[in-house]
């Protein structure tokens, strides 16, 4: 297996702290962003800089029919984004999403001649989407492998962790201001700490009092 990598990349929190994670490990790095009409296209704009700031090969590609097929908050302005509702899924949810995604920064990683595929998912405190669990990732990985005859190998490095450590990571990469700063994970389109009132917010929040609890406590 070669050395290079291509992440998926929001220029969100998480996939903002696999793209430092995978600069330490690969030897070349691409970085994906999908752009599938969200609502805000400062997500997008945040993605570009933060991969022309880190001198990346950056890809942003038109995907705008997932909007066509599953309408859904992250999207559509019309729809407010809710919190989950007891054993839902949450209306941010866009059906199918990560398996199109992966699928397709896997036909760019085989074009660009990387072996890797670096993805932000985690099963620990994700709504429980179902795109975003272990076992989705390893059938994923052996269908790539099968559909295009060749040796992927998908990385994820949030699998099993949570929020609070996610913060750990990028701060013991010496990453956390950066990504404190230029990341927007917000659904209401505020980069950094955000508007502090939506579930991601929240969510981003919590974890980041978490951790610099924590380490208060060990220092
Ligand atoms: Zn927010």
């Amino acid at each position: 297996m070669n050395k290079n990598a291509v992440v998926v990349f929001s220029g969100g929190q998480d996939s903002t702290t696999c793209l430092f994670w995978a600069l330490e490990r690969f030897e070349k790095v691409i970085a994906v962003t999908f752009d599938y009409g969200q609502r805000h296209k400062l997500e997008i704009d945040c993605a570009r800089e933060i991969a022309k700031d880190l001198g990346v090969e950056h890809h942003v590609l038109d995907i705008s029919l997932l909007n066509q097929l599953a309408p859904n908050s992250l999207t559509r302005s019309d729809i407010p984004v809710e919190a989950a509702k007891d054993g839902e899924l949450p209306n941010s949810f866009v059906e199918g999403r990560n398996l199109l995604f992966f699928s397709f920064a896997a036909v760019l990683a085989k074009v660009k001649g990387c072996d890797h595929l670096v993805v932000g998912v985690s099963q620990t405190d994700f709504s429980g989407y179902p795109d975003c669990r272990d076992n989705f990732i390893k059938s994923l990985n052996l269908t790539i492998n099968l559909a295009m005859d060749h040796q992927f190998e998908i990385h994820t490095p949030l699998m099993w962790i949570d929020k609070a450590d996610t913060w750990q990571l990028a701060d013991e990469m010496g990453r956390l201001d950066y990504v404190r700063e230029k990341t927007l994970t917000c659904y209401n389109g505020v980069k950094g700490d955000g508007c502090g009132t939506c579930p991601s917010c929240i969510l981003r929040k919590k974890g980041l009092e978490t951790y610099l609890a924590r380490k208060a406590e060990q220092q």
